[in-house]
């Protein structure tokens, strides 16, 4: 794969700039060369790269893909087809997913996506962005590359979103967590997700990866108490004490903007996707299936308007809402009800003794479900039966 530098033997003008070329990234520059558009594909990093992430890939992100035309994204991996949840107060189910899961590192999984999008045609460019400057009807990265639309699909720290005047998550809507490699826990290869009372909302994973290593790790929702990298690692050797924590290799820690407080799409003709737009799943902390929808989303928004590329916000809000927005409401409540362990104790308990409530949570946690009358309804019995006992 050639690689270019700005400037270097780079049209006039693209169609779209993508900056950012992980899911989000690689995801809008697919669907906008589908739509016809010629697409730059910026990234500071070279692919393969690292990327701090469970690695875990769900069903829904891989229909997704598959809708992009992208189906050896999961290939040579194993299939994980349970789930196992452990509640606050330490009660637990476990169940089948109706669609297997995977856990693939992020440094095969983006770097397969991005090969996709480079075969695809977009033009790989190797570069920090750090300005963005409108001329002319045109958009110009640090002078030196220009496009009629720009997606800024960077990730957590979005550069283009703090150009564009957006400012990060606030506390309570942000959560940090850091992952790790190391041999898988004894077992049936199972995702396993331990919540936490303490330090609520917070859980910790193991995902195995099926070559003998999991994907191990520990997140939680900043609420303006300290935190440090040792405190992560010693919650993560609380949650999982099974781990062998002298193991455990390749630690990293990242912020997840959460979908609970989103900034606005974009502005004009420039776009934003992924977790640059705070689409992360408030419950389990996912965003790859999110970065691939919304990245296709603004893809097609952004070369579609490229004869007038003011409209593309609009056309991409209206795509955002079409297909994500009852989700995200549902999610919303959902979160502000999870404030309280208790509800969730009931949801996972509900879960256990109902297959369909345990789907529908898997649902909204990972991909574009929603609260359901019958969840709510096994949550709320739960809850009363819970203090019919504590009351008699
Ligand atoms: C510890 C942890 C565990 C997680 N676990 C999961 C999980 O198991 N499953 C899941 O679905 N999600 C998980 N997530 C969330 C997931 O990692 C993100 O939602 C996902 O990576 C979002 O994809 P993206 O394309 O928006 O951003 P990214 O994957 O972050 O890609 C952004 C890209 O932009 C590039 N970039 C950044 N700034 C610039 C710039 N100025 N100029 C040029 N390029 C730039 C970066 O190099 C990068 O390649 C986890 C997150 C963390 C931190």
């Amino acid at each position: 794969m050639t690689e270019y530098a700005m400037g270097e033997h780079l049209p006039d003008v693209f169609d779209v700039a993508v900056v950012g070329g992980g899911p989000a990234g690689a995801a809008a520059a697919l669907a906008a060369r589908a739509a016809g558009a010629s697409v730059a594909l910026i990234d500071r990093a070279g692919f393969p790269r690292d990327k701090a992430c469970g690695d875990g890939i769900a069903a829904p992100t891989v229909e997704a893909l598959v809708d992009l035309g992208i189906t050896g994204a999961v290939a040579g991996y194993e299939p994980i087809d349970t789930l196992r949840l452990i509640a606050p107060s330490g009660c637990a189910v476990a169940r089948r997913l109706s669609h297997p899961a995977y856990t693939i590192p992020r440094e095969v999984f983006d770097a397969r996506l991005h090969e996709a999008a480079v075969a695809a045609g977009a033009v790989p460019v190797r570069h920090a962005v750090r300005a963005l400057r409108r001329r002319g009807g045109r958009v110009e990265l640090d002078g030196a590359l220009a496009a009629r639309t720009v997606i800024g699909a960077d990730g957590a720290g979005s550069v283009i979103r703090r150009l564009l005047g957006f400012g990060p998550n606030p506390d309570g809507h942000v959560a940090i967590a850091i992952r790790g490699y190391a041999p898988a826990l004894p077992g049936p290869a199972e995702q396993l997700i331990v919540t936490s009372s303490a330090r609520w909302p917070a859980y910790a994973w193991a995902f195995p990866i099926g070559d003998g290593r999991a994907n191990v790790g520990y997140g939680e929702v900043l609420q303006g108490r300290p935190t440090s990298r040792a405190h992560l690692i010693e919650r993560l050797a609380a949650l999982l004490p099974t781990l062998d924590h002298g193991a455990v290799t390749g630690l990293r820690a990242h912020h997840l903007p959460l979908s609970t407080r989103r900034p606005p799409p974009g502005r004009g003709p420039v776009l934003l996707a992924g977790d640059a737009l705070s689409l992360i799943n408030p419950f389990t902390g996912e965003g790859i299936f999110y970065a691939v929808l919304s990245g296709a989303l603004a893809g097609r928004a952004a070369a579609l308007a490229r004869a007038a590329p003011d409209r593309a916000v609009d056309r991409y809000r209206r795509a955002l809402r079409q297909r994500l927005g009852r989700h995200l409401a549902h999610s919303r409540v959902a979160a502000a009800l999870a404030q309280h362990p208790r509800i969730v104790d009931a949801a996972i308990t509900a879960a256990a003794r109902d297959q369909r409530v345990f789907g529908a949570l898997v649902a909204l946690g990972l991909g574009d479900g929603r609260l359901d009358g019958r969840t709510l309804l096994r949550i709320a019995a739960g809850l009363r039966a819970e203090r019919s006992t504590v009351g008699s």
